[in-house]
C-alpha cells in the first residue's frame, strides 16, 4: 500500500467533481507504475457501466494486453458496487484499497464483500479506511455544493 496512489485516486475524483459527477476515482497499479485511472463519469456518458473502477479496469487491460489484471492493486476513493466488485474478481486483481466506505451500495464489506467469498474462484487482498477523511471529505462537499445550487436553481424560480 502506498499513500501516494491513494492521492493519485483522488485527483481523478475531483475531475469527476469539477464535470458536476459525483466525486470517485481509481487507479490501477502493476509494478509500481499507474497502468489505469478512471473517474466517475456515468452522467456524462449516460450509462451504469461508467464508474470509475470499470473505465480503469479497460484502460489497465488495455495496457498490459490482457483481461487478466493478476499483479495489480486497485486503489480506489470509494468503496466499489456490486458491479464493479464483480469486475474486480473477474479480472483477478490481486489487491484493492478503499478509501471510504459505501454503507448504501458497498460490496466489499458493507452490504455483501464479493471481493472475499470463498465460493468463487478468486479472492482479492482487501484494505478499507485508506485516507478514509480525505476521501470523505470530497464526497460531501461535492454534495454540499449540490444542495447549494440547487437551492439557488429553486430561489430563481420564484415569481
Ligand atoms: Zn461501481
Amino acid at each position: 500500500m502506498n499513500f501516494k496512489y491513494m492521492k493519485e485516486a483522488l485527483k481523478e475524483a475531483r475531475k469527476a467533481a469539477k464535470a458536476g459527477e459525483v466525486p470517485i476515482g481509481c487507479v490501477i497499479v502493476y509494478e509500481d507504475k499507474i497502468i489505469g485511472r478512471g473517474y466517475n463519469k456515468r452522467n456524462t456518458k449516460k450509462t451504469t457501466l461508467a464508474h470509475a473502477e470499470l473505465i480503469a479496469i479497460q484502460k489497465a487491460s488495455k495496457a498490459v494486453g490482457d483481461w487478466r489484471l493478476e499483479d495489480c492493486v486497485m486503489y480506489v476513493t470509494l468503496e466499489p458496487c456490486q458491479m464493479c466488485s464483480g469486475a474486480i474478481v473477474q479480472a483477478r486483481i490481486k489487491e484493492v484499497i478503499v478509501g471510504a466506505m459505501n454503507p448504501k451500495a458497498g460490496c466489499a464489506g458493507s452490504i455483501l464483500n464479493i471481493l472475499q467469498m470463498e465460493e468463487f474462484n478468486h479472492q482479492v487482498e482487501l484494505t478499507t479506511g485508506v485516507m478514509k477523511e480525505e476521501c470523505e471529505a470530497v464526497l460531501k462537499e461535492f454534495f454540499k455544493d449540490l444542495r447549494i445550487r440547487n437551492k439557488l436553481e429553486k430561489e430563481k424560480q420564484v415569481p
